[in-house]
């Protein structure tokens, strides 16, 4: 009977993995067309400028909108996107989109600094040799101010090849654009690495604010975070704030801006425009 049970859980283990990649599979054929059939949209997450409790900028999210699976979050296709290149036409696609997009919106909302909008990169997007001019060009074309491109990588992308990463950053520095560091504490990346680096900003990890409010150790953290970025003259940022506590926490020790789900979640063009209009401020009184 015994035997009987193992074979069967093999079978279906087979089964398992048969279905899996059958569905990725299916995934990834369904990815080919999406482009084309213009399933794929930018959301907007506002990014909050905790001083005066307005929205500074935007962080541009891609959506994919599947004929019949619904909304598919990026997690379940960027990986496939990487691995068969569709990475660099889609990442061409999404600056395109999130520059001309900023672009009007620092036409119709100007204010000092401008609205800036940031764009993640993938790895595979990074070792593109010609990404620097790829990006430079976008942002000539859509004849916007360099200073509202913030391109986030995270600390794996960077680190991947370090030389090669300074050499791209420089260049794209010197174009004038923002460079930040996404997803910062949960990377590996040395601070010797950090110094060299020619970044503009950290952008604290979500994991460390959602631990903040209950025990002062991570509170400590945090704070030491936006030391270490206060020093080496960096902006910083922190994601995934979720509720008024973890705003004004922040605020208190002196992070500069803030976004997450507590001021909106990522919204598609129109809401983000609405906000934009509404010219609201949110009231944090720091602690
Ligand atoms: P990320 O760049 O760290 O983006 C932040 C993620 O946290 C987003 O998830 C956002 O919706 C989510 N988030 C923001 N505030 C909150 C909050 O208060 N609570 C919670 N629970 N989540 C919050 P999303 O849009 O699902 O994106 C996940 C990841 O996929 C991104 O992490 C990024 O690495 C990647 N991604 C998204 N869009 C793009 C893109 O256009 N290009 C590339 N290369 N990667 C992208
Ligand atoms: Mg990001
Ligand atoms: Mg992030
Ligand atoms: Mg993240």
């Amino acid at each position: 009977k015994a035997k009987n049970k193992g074979r069967n859980s093999q079978a279906i283990f087979q089964e398992d993995m048969r279905t899996h990649s059958v569905s990725q599979f299916q995934l990834e054929m369904d990815l080919r067309d999406a482009g084309e059939d213009q399933q794929f949209q930018l959301y907007y997450q506002p990014i909050l400028d905790l001083n005066i409790g307005k929205i500074a900028g935007f962080e541009a999210l891609i959506r994919w909108q599947h004929p019949n699976r619904g909304l598919v979050p990026p997690i379940e296709f960027i990986e496939i996107a990487e691995d068969t290149g569709m990475i660099l036409a889609m990442g061409e696609w999404i600056l395109k989109e999130a520059c001309s997009q900023v672009q009007q919106w620092q036409q119709q909302f100007p204010q000092q600094p401008p609205l800036f909008i940031g764009v993640n990169l993938s790895s595979r997007q990074f070792l593109q040799p010609n990404l620097a001019t790829t990006i430079a060009n976008i942002v000539h074309h859509y004849r916007l101010d360099p200073r509202g491109l913030k391109l986030e990588l995270t600390e794996s992308v960077a680190m991947n090849d370090v030389d090669s990463a300074i050499q791209q950053l420089t260049y794209l520095k010197d174009e004038g654009l923002h460079i930040s560091l996404d997803d910062f504490g949960t990377g590996y990346s040395s601070l010797s690495y950090l110094h060299r680096l020619p970044i503009d900003s950290l952008k604290i990890d979500k994991s460390f604010v959602d631990r903040m409010e209950t025990n002062q150790e991570n509170e400590n953290i945090v704070g030491t975070i936006v030391t270490l970025a206060q020093r080496l003259n960096l902006d910083i940022v922190a994601e995934g704030v979720e509720t008024i506590d973890q705003a004004r926490l922040l605020k208190g020790l002196q992070c500069q801006y803030a976004q997450g789900y507590y001021f909106s979640k990522p919204v598609p063009r129109n809401q983000a425009t609405k906000l934009l209009s509404q010219n609201k401020i949110w009231q944090i009184d720091d602690v």
